[in-house]
């Protein structure tokens, strides 16, 4: 068997520089005590093939960091959510290859998206309208890249476009087999359907159960890993498994998201009130309208309700074409209905961002969610993987101490204060704003 520090070691293929510089010294003392017998043979692990789990894969391999990724889904959600990419994370991803170009270059134009509107209905009266762009923004004054609208299904399209030119692959579990498939055979995989189910802690690092469904018939995958990253959302099972708890307010609203498309309703906009947010009021109807894409047309709204008085069940295609409709102020006749999903608003943050002896990490949702105003949670999130990536480098290699992880943590969580307190300003501000 391998010890923990060769089998971590072998990881760092891509940096001989750092191997040059290896310490003389035990790696991941804290991991390594015990000397069990099942020593890990994946040095890295991630829960979770959202936009965080995937930005992590990526800035790994670029590491020369072998992971493997398990996605509870058969399929990458197309219900978009998060649409806007900040200064800093644009930042961060002009060293993806060339993903903050590709993005620049796919987005809508910005002139049909830089303005929040606020009206009685999408043809009522305006009452009120923001331009989110300053000329400082196209002159590059904060930053040598502008933010960018973009809706979060494609920027993950993108993604798995940029980690199959790093050597990973997607992988559905008929093409693994069962249970038994050797733990190397699975380096740079993201392994589709398979969902996070346990974690024991060994004297060597942790052994993960990943359930899968092989044929109609259920079965569980045992992976031996160094380090557990939570990237698997606001509902983290990583989180849960590791025994940390959340922190902050819950259920503050509860939410539909309507996806929907209408090139009508795009066309109409796109000419007479172009803008990425509008935000509807009116005696009929409230909603959230966000325009992900005026030119095809594609749209998600948020409708609040109030359970008990209002189930999420409540809101068949029907209805949710009838909000449309009170909320447009006239009938666009290609409504199309394409999903619709419950959420809840939550201001919340892990108590810790790492657990377990240093083992289990947690990033993105998985360790914060905030309100969507202001649009931080994948930009967070993003900068969360950046800050760790480099780190978990260094000390797989051997160059770091253990303590390393800990400046994750103390960098990371602070900035959900100032977050926390700029989300809840920007929704006092939308209220605000609609009486200008
Ligand atoms: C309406 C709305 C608008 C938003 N707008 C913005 C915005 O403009 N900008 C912004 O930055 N953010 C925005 N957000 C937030 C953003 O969508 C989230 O912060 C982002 O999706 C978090 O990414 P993630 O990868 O951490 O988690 P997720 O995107 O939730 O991905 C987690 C993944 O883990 C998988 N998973 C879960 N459990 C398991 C398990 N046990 N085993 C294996 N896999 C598992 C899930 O299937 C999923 O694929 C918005 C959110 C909402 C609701």
């Amino acid at each position: 068997m391998p010890s923990i520090a060769g089998g971590l070691f072998s990881a760092g293929r891509g940096i001989s520089w750092l191997r040059l510089r290896r310490l003389q010294r035990p790696l991941l003392s804290s991991l390594s005590a015990g000397g069990g017998s099942d020593a890990p043979h994946l040095p890295v692990v991630i829960v979770g093939a959202g936009p965080v789990g995937l930005a992590l894969s990526f800035l790994l391999a670029k590491f020369g960091i072998k992971c493997t990724v398990l996605e509870r889904s058969m399929e990458f959600t197309r219900h978009p959510r998060a649409h806007f990419i900040n200064n800093r994370t644009m930042e961060i991803f002009r060293k993806f290859d060339g993903l903050a170009g590709d993005i620049e270059r796919a987005q809508p134009p910005v002139d049909l998206w830089r303005k929040f509107i606020y009206c009685t209905s999408l043809s009522g009266s305006i009452l009120g309208s923001v331009d989110h762009m300053k000329q400082e923004d196209f002159d590059k004054v904060v930053s040598p890249i502008s933010v960018a609208h973009f809706s979060q299904y494609k920027l993950v399209d993108l993604l798995l476009k940029k980690l199959d030119g790093v050597g990973f692959q997607t992988c559905f579990p008929d093409e693994l087999g069962g249970s038994s498939a050797q733990d190397l055979l699975l380096e740079n995989k993201i392994l589709m359907g398979h969902e996070c189910s346990s974690i024991e802690l060994t004297d060597d690092g942790i052994l993960v159960g990943a359930s899968f469904n092989n044929g109609g018939r259920m079965q569980e995958r045992k992976l031996h890993c160094g380090l557990l990253l939570g990237a698997d959302g606001a509902r983290s099972k990583v989180r849960e498994l590791a025994g940390i708890s959340m922190k902050g307010e819950r259920d503050l609203q509860q939410l539909v998201s309507v996806h929907f498309v209408s090139r009508d309703l795009g066309k109409y906009l796109s000419s007479e009130r172009p803008g990425m947010l509008f935000f509807i009021f009116n005696p009929d109807a409230i909603g959230v309208l966000v325009a992900h894409d005026l030119e095809h047309g594609e749209f998600v709204l948020q409708v609040p309700f109030y359970p008990p008085q209002q189930m999420f069940e409540d809101f068949s295609a029907k209805v949710c074409e009838q909000i449309i409709v009170k909320l447009v102020g006239w009938e666009p006749a290609d409504i199309q209905v394409l999903d619709i999903k419950p959420w809840a608003m939550h201001a919340e943050v892990a108590e810790k961002y790492v657990g377990c002896d240093n083992r289990v990490i947690l990033v993105g949702d998985a360790a914060h969610r905030f309100p969507p105003a202001g649009g931080f949670g994948m930009n967070t999130g993003v900068q969360d993987a950046h800050n760790l990536a480099w780190k978990l480098c260094l000390l797989l290699n051997g160059i770091a101490d253990p303590s390393i992880i800990q400046t994750y943590e103390s960098e990371r969580k602070p900035v959900r204060f100032f977050l926390h307190a700029f989300c809840s300003f920007n929704v006092n501000i939308s209220a605000t704003n609609i009486l200008k």
